[in-house]
């Protein structure tokens, strides 16, 4: 049988074949045979050791089309991430973080900002210009009031979508109604994941059926938990600028090569930004994580020399 990792907790994973039942399986003869250790993502042959006790063994992880590292999950094909407008405002730290993480593992991302009911025109123009000028798709949704549900659903359909954002942002909202019966997809791993286990730190893929056409099999979602302590593996203060991609063109004529951007004369870049041309939000983003990667790192680098 052929299925989809939704979870791994403890050693265990849970496999959803394409006729929607879910599988408790163990993976020992994966680690011996292939030294690889499955992710939530992963397309998997399994053994069914009792079918009515839905229990079964992974005896192969087929090749992955992409890894992702950070998460850990597999066969991601684009990010999510979603913020809210207002209540609570976008952190654009956090965002751009994020932006840069998957940008260092080409993955692309759609923006989305929620709450689009309580929030002004103003306030979504801002947005559009900082982000759509550097080259992402931004959309704007308000799950609440079920506006532009439909446009991101198309942008997810037969995709492998990780959906990532801060709390309070309306994810879990926002999930119930891409995966109407999450509740149930989750209440099946719920009874066969023994109590006691910590589950929230975990990744978990949902099958989005309405949008497979039937029998494919080929839509899902990513709940990836633990946003707040997003590291910038390879970032560092030198090719951070290589991650603001709208800063590229005015480059070449900064005064001094290898500009840094920051406090150097007759800079382009600033000079864009006084102009308008590219956002002072995502340009003073910059300066903050220039200044942090300047600085004695200890929250990147856990080893850090004394
Ligand atoms: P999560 O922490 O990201 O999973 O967020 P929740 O889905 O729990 O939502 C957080 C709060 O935002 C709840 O009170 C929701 O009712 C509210 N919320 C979610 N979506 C919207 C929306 O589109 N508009 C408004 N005004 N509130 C929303
Ligand atoms: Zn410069």
């Amino acid at each position: 049988m052929r299925g989809k990792i939704l979870k791994g907790i403890a050693g265990f994973y849970y496999i959803e074949t394409s006729d929607e039942k879910i599988y408790e399986c163990k993976a020992k003869g994966i680690f011996r045979k292939d030294n690889i250790k499955p992710l939530v993502g992963d397309d998997a042959i399994i053994d069914i050791i009792d079918e009515e006790k839905r229990l079964g063994n992974i005896t192969e992880i087929l090749p992955r089309k992409s890894g992702l590292l950070r998460p850990p999950v597999a066969n991601v094909d684009q990010a999510v991430i979603l913020f809210a407008i207002v209540k609570p405002n976008p952190s654009f730290n956090l965002l751009d973080r994020f932006l840069i993480m998957m940008r260092g593992q080409n993955l692309p991302v759609i923006i989305c900002f929620n709450k689009q009911d309580i929030a002004t025109k103003e306030e979504q123009e801002e947005l559009t210009k900082a982000y759509e000028n550097c080259g992402y798709k931004v959309l704007f949704i308000s799950v609440k009031e079920e506006k532009g549900l439909g446009e991101l659903k198309e942008l997810l359909r037969g995709k492998t979508t990780a959906l990532a954002g801060p709390s309070g942002v309306g994810k879990s909202s926002l999930l119930n109604k891409l995966v109407p019966d999450a509740d149930m997809q989750t209440g099946e791993l719920r009874k066969k994941i023994e109590r006691g286990k910590n589950t929230t730190r975990h990744s978990e893929l949902f099958y989005v059926k309405e949008l497979s056409d039937g029998d494919n099999f080929n839509t899902f979602v990513i709940d990836t938990p633990g946003f707040t302590s997003l590291e910038m593996r390879d970032v560092t203060k030198d090719n951070l600028m290589e991650y603001y991609p709208e800063f590229e063109e005015y480059e070449p004529s900064c005064r001094f090569g290898g500009c840094s951007h920051i406090a150097e004369p007759d800079c382009s870049v600033k000079k864009a930004v006084e102009e308008g041309k590219i956002s002072k939000v995502r340009y003073d983003n910059y300066k903050v994580l220039y200044d942090e990667l300047k600085n004695a790192r200890p929250i990147y680098n856990k080893k850090t020399k004394r």
